[in-house]
């Protein structure tokens, strides 16, 4: 019967980092540092869990279709703009390729990069495209925009998972002056970058930026994602996006987690101190990273290898051998607590 399904799901799908319960709790490590996807360790801000409990007291109604409640706290965190949200920046991305892509169009996506991307434009049987990045992992803009003058969609992850550098807004503005589709700017992890993009929105009619609370608002398990879009797109990405697409419970506690700015501190201050002791202490390469992670090279290893041996100690990190266009000796990590970096620091260099 496999037939039936499409040929675009028959094969490949999402590579998902390895989850504690695995060979680490085999090893009977009563402690798992969970440093695999990129989370904030710290649990949810008071403000965000009291108003998920608030908003589950009324669930038996369906959630408000406009948002309301995030959309409003968004613009006064951040002015006025225009919002959509979804379940996720997964969500959102894939609501994206559904409002913009016909089947045959092109995709362009600056790699390597993060997965999602390629498998939700092929989902709309867009011709997707990798644009290599250059050997420091910086993004070769001619490159992207020789590319991108024929596609529909751009995709342009700063800063980038898994490589965790940053592309400077002189860069993508160069992108932007010269295609003629919608540039997708995937700030998932922009907080810890320190660079602000959100002035091109002002400048540029095509321009969407993704953003998400799964990262530094410490709420990855209610899938929460939003984008900053230009007016005009609005209207056609709600009507083709579900209809209810963002829960109540997730809403109100994304807008309640926006108020608590000394959460979200606290992990910035964390990945901005852990970030050079990685660096400083590690007997492999690191590369530099503007975000909550580091890529590093774990060669005559495989990250593969890496992973297993890591995972055998109760290190959990993520091999980035799926990340098509990247070599195989190389892992991601990311800032955890004190405890769990130390962990890994020191199983890493005593392998
Ligand atoms: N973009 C990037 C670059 C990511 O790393 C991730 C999460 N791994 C996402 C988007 C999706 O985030 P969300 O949890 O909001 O779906």
């Amino acid at each position: 019967m496999e037939r039936l399904v499409r040929s675009c799901y028959r094969q490949g799908g999402y590579v998902f980092a390895k989850k504690a319960g695995g060979s680490a709790h085999g090893a009977g490590s009563d402690r798992i540092a969970r440093l695999a996807s990129n989370e904030n360790p710290e649990a949810p801000s008071p403000a965000a869990v009291a108003a998920a409990q608030q908003a589950v007291l009324t669930a038996n109604r369906y959630p408000d279709e406009r948002v309301d409640v995030l959309v409003a706290a968004l613009r006064a965190y951040y002015g006025d703009y225009t919002f959509v949200t979804g379940v996720g920046m997964d969500g959102v991305i894939e609501t994206l390729m559904r409002t913009l892509v016909d089947p045959g169009e092109t995709v362009a996506i600056s790699a390597p990069t993060f997965s999602f991307y390629g498998l939700a434009a092929q989902a709309q049987g867009a011709k997707v495209v990798p644009v290599p990045r250059r050997a420091d992992f910086s993004v070769d803009t001619d490159a992207l925009v020789r590319v991108g003058k024929a596609a529909k969609i751009v995709v342009l992850c700063t800063p980038n998972n898994p490589t965790g550098n940053a592309t400077s807004a002189d860069d993508v503005q160069r992108v932007l002056d010269e295609i003629k589709g919608v540039l997708f700017l995937d700030n998932a992890y922009v907080e810890f970058s320190g660079i602000d993009y959100l002035p091109l929105l002002r400048k540029y009619e095509n321009l969407v930026i993704g953003r998400t609370f799964s990262k530094v608002h410490s709420l990855a398990g209610l899938r929460i994602g939003y984008a900053f879009v230009p007016a005009w797109l609005q209207p056609f990405y709600m009507r083709a996006g579900t209809p209810f697409t963002m829960n109540s419970v997730s809403a109100a506690a994304a807008a309640a987690a926006l108020s608590d700015k000394e959460h979200a501190a606290r992990y910035i201050t964390q990945v901005q101190v852990w970030r050079k002791r990685f660096s400083a202490a590690l007997k492999f390469p690191v590369l530099p990273s503007d975000a909550n992670f580091v890529m590093v090279d774990v060669a005559p290893h495989t990250g593969d290898e890496v992973v297993e041996k890591l995972a055998a100690r109760g290190v959990l990190v993520r091999s980035c051998r799926s990340f098509t266009g990247l070599a195989d000796h190389y892992i991601r990590v990311s800032v955890g607590e004190d405890w769990e970096n130390e962990l890994f620091i020191r199983e890493l260099n005593a392998l």
